[in-house]
């Protein structure tokens, strides 16, 4: 079989990119290699590509991982994918949103799940929020993300980047950047430099608490209001003036301070804190 390259596959059907399904495809194969290297991929794995496009990453994956199942939202793809990769029997595709699959359904029996992704740049935030949030058994999740979604994520507190997302991903994974990647390694050019994560899942969170929908309530109402005190950020949580009083006390922390300046070890023992007086 010809080993076509992403310029020729698209001519070759005459494909027509979406700007709404944020299709930008890799042209760059040093690129490719350093996402499947970063990904530590072996043939005990089972791969999740989340938006193949014409499959480039795909088949680099495929030679790798024991399995590839591939998730694509363009119809446009799917016959595409279907002929390009063939002579794969390790391969599966599922024509389906990845804001909407069941990935526990996917990854059924499976226990060494690693997550690849070029990622549409629209939809980066909420598939990481889900794949995190939902607890799905992955081991590591490796990602091209729009280079500044990339600093916040990593940002650490005191930073203007430093928010509710660095606080979500540091929260389940320890992070290593693979490498950034400009936007020549793509048809069509993305206006925005790119960077390529690898989220690794910790055995359990980073901070113990006694209720994490409270925790994470706690860092959304801060950091939505990030100029404001924590006190006058977290009005917004309608509890009594001497319960947040004793709140802060408990973990003594400083009411004055804001929310941009906390750790997450901070964000845990106020949310406990809070907890405790409900
Ligand atoms: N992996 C290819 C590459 O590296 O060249 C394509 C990456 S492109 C940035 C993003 C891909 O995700 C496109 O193929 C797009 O159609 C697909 N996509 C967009 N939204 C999606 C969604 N909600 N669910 C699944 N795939 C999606």
């Amino acid at each position: 079989m010809e080993n076509l390259s992403t310029k020729d596959i698209v001519k070759k059907y005459e494909f027509k990119f979406s700007k709404s399904l944020g299709q930008n495809f890799l042209i760059d194969n040093s690129v490719l290699e350093d996402i499947v290297c970063g990904a530590e991929v072996n043939k005990d794995d089972f791969v999740i590509e989340i938006g193949p496009g014409v499959g480039t990453l795909t088949k680099e994956l495929l030679t790798k991982a024991k399995k590839v199942c591939a998730i694509e939202l363009d119809s446009d793809l799917i016959p595409i994918l279907n002929e390009e990769l063939k002579e794969f029997d390790n391969f599966q595709l599922i024509h389906k949103d990845a804001l909407k699959v069941d990935f526990n359904e996917i990854i059924g029996e499976e226990n060494s799940v690693k997550v690849v992704a070029n990622l549409p740049y629209y939809v980066t935030t909420p598939i990481i929020s889900r794949l995190l949030n939902e607890h799905y058994k992955f081991k590591s999740l490796t990602i091209m993300i729009q280079k500044e979604v990339g600093e916040r994520i990593a940002a650490k507190p005191n930073t203007k980047e430093y928010g509710a997302l660095s606080i979500l991903v540091q929260y389940y994974c320890d992070i290593d950047i693979v490498r950034r990647v400009s936007p020549a390694s793509f048809i069509p050019r993305p206006k925005v430099d790119s960077i390529v994560l690898r989220l690794n899942r910790l055995d359990s969170p980073r901070a113990e608490v006694k209720d994490r929908n409270l925790f994470f309530k706690v860092v959304r109402h801060c950091f939505n209001m990030r100029r404001k005190t924590m006190w006058n950020a977290l009005k917004g949580l309608k509890l009594p003036s001497e319960t947040m009083e004793r709140a802060f006390n408990n973990a003594n922390i400083d009411p004055k301070r804001r929310g941009e300046t906390l750790s997450i070890a901070e964000f845990a023992k106020l949310a406990d804190s809070i907890h405790d007086l409900l």
